[in-house]
C-alpha cells in the first residue's frame, strides 16, 4: 500500500507536493475542505475560458473585417497585411514612411510603403 503511494507521489515535483501541504494546512485552519477549492478553481477556470472565449471572436470578428475592407494585392489577390513603421524619418528611414503594405501570400512578396500614419488607414477604413 505505501509503496504504490510513493510511486504514485513520484509523479509530482517536491514543489507541488509541499504546496499541496501547505494548502491542506490552511483548508484545515480555515475548516474547509478540497471540494471549496475544486469549486474555487472551476470558477475562476470558467472565467478564464470565458474570455478567452470572447477574445478570439473579437479576433475572428477584426480579421473578417479586414479581409473585407483591407487592400488587396495586386500580384496575387491576397488581403494585404498593413503594419506600422515606428523608426522616425532619418538614417534608418530616409523616406520618412509611417506605415507598410505586405502580402502574406506564400509566394508573393509584394510590399508597398506609405507615408500615411497606420492609424489614419485605420480609421479612414472604419469609417467606410
Ligand atoms: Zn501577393
Amino acid at each position: 500500500m505505501r509503496e504504490e503511494l510513493l510511486k504514485k507521489l513520484r509523479v509530482f515535483g517536491l514543489g507541488q507536493l509541499q504546496d499541496l501541504v501547505t494548502l491542506s494546512d490552511i483548508l484545515e485552519r480555515e475548516g474547509a475542505s478540497l471540494g471549496d477549492v475544486k469549486e474555487f478553481l472551476e470558477e475562476n477556470l470558467r472565467a478564464v475560458r470565458k474570455n478567452q472565449e470572447e477574445m478570439k471572436k473579437a479576433f475572428e470578428e477584426r480579421r473578417k473585417w479586414w479581409k473585407r475592407v483591407g487592400r488587396k494585392c495586386p500580384e496575387c489577390g491576397e488581403t494585404l497585411d498593413l503594419v506600422p513603421i515606428r523608426a522616425p524619418k532619418g538614417k534608418k528611414n530616409k523616406e520618412g514612411y509611417k506605415s507598410l503594405w505586405s502580402c502574406p501570400g506564400e509566394n508573393c512578396l509584394y510590399e508597398k510603403y506609405s507615408k500615411r500614419e497606420f492609424k489614419e488607414i485605420i480609421e479612414k477604413l472604419r469609417r467606410r
